[in-house]
């Protein structure tokens, strides 16, 4: 377990009385470009370390960056869709500092000339009572490269205490787009809802571009949230900084955290330090990192090396007129193709199935069932495994396929459940699964006929009930007849059989 000390914590509902948070997000996305930012190394993942290398992104002498061109098409269509002005003329510019993941002593990122400036994001965040909309103004899209990855050996993969740290250039260079946000105020105890309503959408935004996979797990995007407290109508607090937030959870607990935290601190009649801070996934608490007083001196000035960039205006239109359809409008346009309503839409948007759900109505499959599955069955199944529900292995095809054989009556809604069982399993495609299972519904009557006749002679008393009019206690002779065909009888099939039998129908 862990042994950080726990500091002194304010309830939540007695900060949110005395203080008014104020949040801040900065968020990088690595794009999804075959190659490099400045050079033309592939980007592929997993390849064997310093197997994707150059003499531009190790830094050597005399190598020189050129710009990747997707890479500026992909910011600009990012700020875009941020509602951004994109600017006519800007500059990359150098951020020098020394770490070992860094061969070149410096990072070209962009500096006071971003390339898209003021735009917003309106987020639906869910309350107590349905959904209310917030405008997040963002303040720069701005491009820069990653970093190396260093591997600690020893001293529990930390710097501190290693026998010996081992370092992988293949990440050195691939391109990273910030998305920073002005300070979002006035949000009250909504606040964290609101920095998770902001990424989730950010990250539907990206996946709907196509600029990046956006895998908040594995760091393709990644998150810091800055958030202060002050008592309302005073100047906003001093702000911390969290890092490696990287799950949208993570996000509104770290937020949560922090509110308590400064409250307590501010209470007692203390001050916050501006600082990092690292948010802990086990127990949400977050802990010290960098101080600001002891904040690098960047030395930032233009990148000499490169062209600044000026994208053609008509360009820039040409990327606006084919933008997609964003995703809210999108969930809009859905819900009303659907008919459910916001609650039920709620739902699938939480169980992230919006697209699978659309998906699957177009393979044909009607919305009532296709959320049915989505959020029923494979919900549960991806929960258990700890998976997403784009990485089950069931296609929008395979539920057509079955949702066709319960219309027909070949399959019920429990074996169908059992044939998904198997497909999700790797037996197959649904007619393998109910083939080696031998899952289909017993629908040849004269089958059926023996184990009624069965049941009926078991059953006397209950025949006499049903003669002498209590139709509805057919009911313990359909499920005496199902338990005989382990539950694979036409039910329906089985009463209609029956009754005709007992010449009551
Ligand atoms: P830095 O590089 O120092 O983190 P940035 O400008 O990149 O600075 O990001 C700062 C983030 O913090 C922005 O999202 C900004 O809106 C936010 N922010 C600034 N002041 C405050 C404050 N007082 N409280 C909360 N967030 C703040
Ligand atoms: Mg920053
Ligand atoms: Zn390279």
């Amino acid at each position: 377990m862990n042994t950080r000390t726990q500091p002194k914590l304010a309830r939540l509902s007695d900060a949110l009385a005395t203080y008014e948070p104020v949040i801040g997000l900065e968020v990088h996305v690595e794009l999804g470009t075959n190659t490099k930012m400045f050079c033309g190394c592939p980007t592929t993942f997993g390849g064997s370390p310093n197997s994707q290398v150059c003499p531009v992104c190790l830094g050597l002498p005399g190598s020189l960056p050129v710009v990747n061109r997707t890479a500026i098409e992909s910011t600009i269509r990012m700020g875009l869709a941020l509602n951004c002005t994109i600017v006519p003329w800007c500059r990359f510019a150098r951020k020098n500092y020394f770490y070992p993941d860094m061969p070149k002593d410096y990072q070209i990122s962009q500096y006071d000339e971003p390339i898209c400036v003021d735009g917003y994001l309106d987020v639906d965040v869910p309350t107590d009572d349905g959904v209310t909309t917030v405008r997040v103004e963002i303040e720069r899209v701005h491009m820069e490269e990653d970093t190396g990855k260093l591997t600690h050996a020893g001293g529990a993969g930390r710097i501190q205490g290693a026998d010996y740290s081992l370092v992988d250039y293949n990440r050195a260079g691939i391109p990273l787009v910030e998305i920073v946000t002005k300070p979002v105020t006035g949000t009250g105890g909504l606040a964290p809802a609101v920095g998770r309503a902001y990424v989730s959408e950010l990250r539907d935004i990206m996946r709907t571009l196509g600029v990046s996979d956006v895998r908040m797990e594995e760091g393709s995007l990644r998150c810091d949230a800055n958030l202060s407290l002050s008592r309302s109508g005073e100047p906003w607090g001093t702000r911390t900084e969290t890092k490696n937030v990287n799950s949208l959870r993570s996000v509104e607990r770290a937020l949560t955290y922090e509110i308590r935290r400064q409250a307590a601190i501010l209470g007692a009649g203390g001050s916050i330090k501006q600082e990092t801070r690292h948010f802990h996934e086990d127990d949400g608490t977050t802990t010290p990192g960098r101080s600001k007083e002891e904040a690098e001196d960047y030395r930032y000035f233009p990148e000499p090396d490169l062209m600044p960039v000026a994208p053609d205006p008509a360009w820039v239109e040409e990327l606006r007129a084919t933008l997609p359809e964003p995703p809210s409008v999108r969930r809009k346009r859905l819900q009303q193709e659907w008919g459910i309503s916001d609650h039920d839409m709620q739902s699938v948007i939480n169980a992230g199935a919006v697209e699978l759900v659309e998906l699957t109505v177009a393979a044909g499959v009607d919305q009532a069932s296709a959320r049915k599955w989505w959020l029923g069955e494979f919900s549960r199944h991806a929960n258990e495994n700890d998976m997403e529900l784009t990485d089950l292995a069931v296609t929008p095809a395979q539920i057509a396929d079955v949702e066709s054989l319960i219309v027909e009556g070949t399959l019920n809604d429990k074996l169908a459940r059992q044939v998904f069982e198997g497909v999700l399993a790797g037996e197959g495609e649904p007619s393998d699964v109910i083939k080696k299972r031998g899952l289909a519904l017993v629908s040849d009557d004269s089958a059926l006929v023996g184990a009624i006749d069965e049941a009926i002679a078991a059953m006397p008393d209950v025949v006499d009930k049903i003669k002498g009019g209590k139709v509805q206690a057919a009911g313990a002779i359909i499920g005496q007849v199902m338990k005989a065909t382990r539950g694979q009888a036409d039910a329906a099939r089985v009463r209609e059989l029956l009754l005709e039998k007992l010449e009551v129908s």
